[in-house]
């Protein structure tokens, strides 16, 4: 039986033939090219030859080529285009993929090579791209154990089989603590309350099998209610219950002791790979490097964010007087205050907003920065794709072959929540040279024409932003093309694309009145910009508290008693009596149920402080649409992928480290 997703493709742009792909072909196609990269690997392990830059790194790169070939289709299908089938094989695959990568990296031979070649890597003629690449892949291999022997080899093991399980505990007594409370309201209770959020609470009322209306812990309906409620007894209830998820209420579903026996366990981990704490190993990838180029990053942030949070409380403790309510400000309050004061200061009427925002023109617009920006042309093209509701276009640049870009961007039940970019192909030029096939996949409502409210239309040029990343890289080896970059470097290109929706040319250009094809009012257009900075001191210190305790618990001896270090880290900074943390320990799940985000939380504020400044200089150097500030963003960091580190691309770009200065601006935080 021939099998569309191992033979070569011969559609346009040699992109996968999903009109030939069968659920059915997945299994044996994983199997054959998992196959095949062992084979690829044991050859290259057991080679008699002395190990060269060819034999070995280049050879590994071309190892599990079809590998990433298969999983690019499966992954992009699990994602955005799911059935009982798919799911099925996810949870088959996803031990079979990790146990390739640990026999991978645990095989001593391919390291004692990779080793050799470390050492006389002066000797070998490379280029920086190659020594690059040689540099990270003996990082990777140190940074999973593999130069560990003996007794320190099998502790690992213990350690890292450890910590996936109590991850994997984490996240479930958290997801049963979610479950576990809700709150029924009668028709009395619902009043104030918006008809979204009634219709919201009626709906969860009938998920959950009950009569009358209720309120969960889902944040899409909590966090409504707590900003529309009048009832500040149930308000109170509610947060109280919000804040206290996780912890289980001392229970079986208890996160606390798991926190801290996580903690520990990662402590012993860094101090086993030679690292000073678990920050110091986590932060050695990323553009910050050590905690305290964190710590100063954030501070920097944290003070004005504190003022402009406390003239905040201020403000919203006099509203809750005028109501005839005293005692002081509590955190089931500001967002109720806030709430109504957002509606006094810029009463801006999504229901009016939304014909400006028409999809298919946000998607235009992105292509037309990307145009005046880049010179890149796009154009329709029919390829074979998985769903009806999938578009493509091909990307060229003066009439050359640049990419190919695929747009997925309504919801539909078969997709995860959330928006995305992925490269089914990443470009790379060896072996041969290969074009990137990039996707953004949203979840819009569906409409005729789709509209969209700003944080949408912010969504369509984030993730073209990660698009353009992947389609203008221009290196040698696909393991470092397009969006492999340090963690806290990659959200640079999407969340600096973002500024060129608020470039007011560009708004009325392109957001036009879906009937009356106008473009939106000055008036209107003011208010949108003005609102996008509203309540910004208290969104930056419940963020800030969070990151800041993150860091904390990562950086030195791992803390006995989480929850007392939580309070201390809190203490010292002030943190307002009416702000929470974001997360706190009990739920922080980006810290616990795994270590994407563990000591890394910071990571969302490090991006967003270089996309203010990378965007602050095109105004410095003329305007939003400066070509050589353009030319420089792509020679210096969309072209470059991770050839090089972080800090010098950046550098390089703009002549200097980021600045805090014009986040805050942006933010509406300086003083
Ligand atoms: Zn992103």
């Amino acid at each position: 039986m021939t099998n569309p997703l191992l033979d070569d493709w011969t559609t346009p742009f040699e992109t996968a033939p999903f009109n030939r792909i069968e659920d059915a072909h997945f299994a044996p196609a994983v199997s054959a090219a998992l196959f095949e990269a062992r084979a690829a690997v044991a050859r290259i392990a057991e080679n008699p030859e002395d190990p060269t830059f060819a034999n070995t790194i280049e050879a590994l790169e071309l190892a599990d080529r079809r590998l990433d070939r298969v999983l690019g289709v499966f992954f992009t299908l699990a994602g955005a285009d799911s059935n009982a089938a798919r799911q099925e094989l996810q949870r088959e695959f996803s031990p079979k993929l990790a146990d390739y990568a640990s026999e991978l990296y645990g095989n001593k031979a391919l390291f004692a090579r990779i080793e050799t070649l470390w050492e006389v890597r002066d000797k070998l003629g490379l280029s920086p791209e190659q020594e690059r690449l040689l540099m990270l892949t003996r990082r990777a291999f140190r940074r999973r154990g593999a130069a560990l022997t003996g007794r320190a080899d099998a502790r690992m093991r213990q350690i890292m089989s450890r910590l996936a399980e109590l991850g994997t505990a984490f996240a479930q007594n958290l997801l049963a603590d979610e479950a576990g409370w809700r709150m029924a309201l009668s028709e009395e209770d619902l009043e104030g309350l918006p008809g979204f959020v009634t219709n919201a609470a009626r709906e969860a009322g009938r998920a959950a099998g009950k009569q009358g209306p209720v309120i969960t812990l889902s944040r899409s309906l909590l966090v409504p209610f707590l900003q529309f409620s009048p009832r500040r007894d149930l308000r109170e209830a509610a947060f109280r219950a919000w804040a206290a998820r996780g912890a289980g209420g001392g229970g079986e579903t208890d996160n606390r002791a798991i926190a801290a026996e996580i903690l520990a366990l990662r402590e012993e981990r860094a101090a086993l790979l030679g690292y000073d704490s678990f920050a110091a190993y986590k932060l050695e990838t990323e553009m910050a490097k050590t905690p305290q180029a964190v710590r100063d990053l954030l501070m920097q942030v944290w003070e004005p964010a504190k003022a402009r949070a406390e003239d905040d409380a201020a403000a919203l403790t006099e509203m809750m007087r005028a109501d005839g309510v005293n005692g002081p400000l509590e955190p089931w309050d500001w967002r109720y205050y806030a709430e109504k004061r957002r509606r006094a200061l810029h009463d801006l009427d999504e229901a009016e907003l939304k014909p400006y925002l028409q999809l298919d023109r946000m998607i235009e617009a992105g292509f037309a920065v990307a145009h005046r920006l880049f010179g890149l042309e796009f154009k329709p093209v029919e390829i074979p794709l998985y769903h009806p509701d999938c578009r493509a276009w091909e990307v060229t640049r003066g009439g050359r072959h640049v990419a190919v870009f695929i747009g997925d961007y309504f919801a539909r039940p078969s997709k995860r929540s959330g928006a995305w970019c992925s490269a089914m192909r990443g470009q790379a030029k060896f072996p041969e040279v290969q074009g990137p096939v990039v996707i953004n996949v949203c979840n819009f409502a569906k409409g005729d024409p789709a509209l969209l409210s700003y944080d949408d239309a912010r969504t369509v040029f984030h993730e073209f932003g990660h698009a353009l990343h992947q389609m203008l890289s221009d290196v040698t080896y696909e393991s470092l093309s397009g969006t492999r970059v340090a963690r806290d470097f990659v959200e640079l290109p999407s969340q600096l694309f973002e500024h060129w929706l608020e470039v007011p040319e560009v708004l009325t250009e392109f957001a036009t009145h879906a009937e009356t094809g106008q473009p939106m009012p000055a008036e209107m257009l003011d208010k949108l910009l003005a609102a996008t900075r509203f309540d910004m001191g208290f969104q930056t210190v419940e963020y800030l508290a969070s990151a800041l305790v993150d860091l904390e618990f990562h950086d030195g001896p791992a803390p006995a008693d989480p929850m007392a270090k939580q309070a201390e880290v809190l203490a010292a900074l002030g943190l307002p009596r009416a702000i929470p943390m974001r997360h706190a320990t009990p739920h922080f799940a980006h810290v616990f149920s795994g270590d994407g985000y563990s000591a890394g939380y910071y990571s969302y504020m490090w991006s967003e402080v270089m996309d203010a400044d990378a965007f602050a200089a095109f105004g410095e150097a003329g305007g939003p649409f400066d070509a050589e500030t353009a030319r420089a963003l792509e020679r210096e960091i969309l072209s470059a992928g991770g050839t090089r580190e972080a800090e010098e691309l950046y550098l390089a770009f703009r002549g200097r480290m980021p600045g805090v200065d014009a986040l805050l601006d942006g933010r509406g935080l300086a003083a």
